[in-house]
């Protein structure tokens, strides 16, 4: 049998091979500790501030079965902490079923591309700062929407609520066209998205098409809006059955009256501030699909709210990533453009 090759043959990179009796040469001694230090950059350790932050993370149940019948079984030797399913038999750590699992990329390495994503950066431009590839920024971006997903659930506006709609263009390829040319004008081209917010949150949807009906406001906004609110808008047909389910106070002001007054004095300006940062934020995320949209509507919501800060945002969001259990699979976000 011919021998095999030795697998390391290409070598290891973590140290100069030795020689007994032959100490390293000043040549060889610096081509070590160049790429030792190269290596050590690429492959980046766990800090011990980060396996306490991951040891810190409440564990619900065993990601496998659920059980609470679990029991700490050592660290592995990055410092996170192990635990072992009494139930099913299973081994686990605070990470196993978020997107942060089996992550070859310490969680620290977020703290860049979060920080980028909350400032209304491209992704494009995050994967290129992060010396990453294009996809894995495309990959980073779904985790980030599952982890956004339902955010805004428990947003509940009250006083003076001011509510309105805008709309985006649907994907290029499901556009109706004449002659090859896009028709603008045309509804079915769009979709709206809608927006409300009483000055202290927001809650912004998009509502899938391009003329909401009544029964799609109420289901979007009912239970955001708190019953007795004064709604502020500009009268469409769509929003009374919302007025009327939750006894909303109605003031209107119909485009008509507001078009070309300028901010200040504009009665709709609290929610078209809004609008206006939204469209500024889809566009310098241009190309995105619109399948995403929701992902989007979220991301924003997240910037716009509180905490100010990012970095308070970003210590935020790795907070909410590991107390969800939601995991994105590579093969699967890339698995087949056929059908996205
Ligand atoms: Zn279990």
């Amino acid at each position: 049998m011919k021998k095999k090759r030795d697998p390391s043959w290409a070598g290891s990179l973590k140290s100069y091979p030795k020689r007994k009796g032959k100490p390293l040469s000043p040549t060889e001694r610096m081509v070590d500790s160049t790429v030792s230090e190269w290596y050590s950059e690429k492959h980046r350790r766990l800090s011990a501030e980060e396996a306490a932050m991951v040891n810190s993370a409440r564990v619900p149940g065993c990601p496998f079965c659920g059980s609470w019948n679990f029991a700490r079984d050592g660290r592995r030797r990055d410092g996170v902490q192990k635990y072992l399913c009494r139930s099913c038999g299973r081994r686990f750590n605070p990470l196993t079923g978020t997107v942060f699992d089996s992550h070859k990329i310490p969680i620290s390495e977020w703290v860049e591309y979060l920080l980028h994503l909350f400032e209304f950066h491209s992704v494009v431009t995050s994967a290129r700062d992060n010396r990453n590839a294009h996809t894995t920024g495309v990959y980073w971006l779904r985790k980030a929407f599952a982890v956004l997903e339902g955010c805004q659930g428990s947003v509940v506006l009250s006083g003076d609520v001011w509510l309105d709609e805008t709309y985006v263009s649907v994907d290029k390829k499901d556009r109706v066209t004449k002659g090859g040319k896009s028709l603008r004008g045309i509804s079915r081209n769009k979709i709206a998205i809608g927006a409300a917010t009483d000055g202290r949150s927001l809650v912004v949807v998009p509502e899938w098409s391009s003329k909401p009906s009544k029964k799609r406001t109420l289901a979007t906004f009912g239970k955001h809006i708190a019953k007795g609110s004064r709604l502020i808008h500009d009268g469409d047909n769509s929003h009374s059955l919302l007025i009327a389910e939750l006894g909303l106070e109605s003031e209107v002001h119909p485009t008509s009256e507001t078009k070309g007054l300028p901010d200040s004095e504009n009665p709709m300006d609290a929610v078209n501030e809004v609008h206006a940062l939204l469209k500024r934020f889809l566009r310098e995320h241009g190309g995105f699909a619109r399948r995403d949209l929701q992902g989007w509507c979220d991301l924003f919501w997240f910037i716009w709210s509180r905490p100010a800060s990012r970095m308070e945002k970003v210590a935020k969001f790795i907070e909410m990533a590991i107390s969800t259990r939601k995991r994105i699979r590579f093969r699967d976000v890339f698995a087949k453009k056929s059908d996205k």
